[in-house]
């Protein structure tokens, strides 16, 4: 299921900010919520949840963005692109839009969040859905069946 060929760098529209990851993403998801699709300016945003130590921003300095509250959401300086997101009190793992990539095809969210708030028309792969985010002791069976996916020879 997982492609990504690693170490992997990324980087923004403008190239003012790149970033290395060196490790496999937990899971990957949609996000359909109302603030994603303003943030992304588009249906709905892309994350895959890279653990911290994979994950360093090699140039460039990103600021915060968005509604600057507890969830940090880091963007380029100058071409304001909306690049990873540092959530709330979970420190181990970064959330990485995966479209920074430089070679984001492997990409496919596994789990899709918030269809509660989703755009009529809005459909994505993801193998599990919920209306809202998910409970948090739904997490470590969500990320070992991603694993376990992630793991097998791909389709
Ligand atoms: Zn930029
Ligand atoms: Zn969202």
């Amino acid at each position: 299921m997982s492609g990504l060929k690693l170490p992997q760098e990324g980087g923004c529209r403008c190239g003012q900010v790149r970033l290395r990851v060196g490790a496999p993403p937990l899971l990957t998801m949609a996000c359909h919520c109302t603030g994603c699709q303003r943030m992304s300016s588009s249906a709905f945003s892309l994350s895959a949840a890279i653990p911290s130590e994979g994950f360093a921003v090699t140039q460039g300095e990103p600021v915060i963005g968005g509604l600057h509250g507890a969830a940090r959401h880091y963007f380029c300086p100058n071409c304001m692109s909306w690049m990873f997101t540092r959530p709330e009190g979970l420190d181990w793992f970064v959330n990485l839009r995966p479209t920074m990539l430089d070679d984001p095809s492997w990409f496919s969210p596994f789990v899709e969040t918030w269809t509660a708030e989703k755009l009529p028309w809005a459909t994505t792969p993801a193998v599990h859905s919920f209306a809202a985010f998910p409970p948090m002791d739904a997490y470590p069976g969500l990320i070992g069946e991603y694993a376990a996916r992630a793991g097998a020879p791909a389709p």
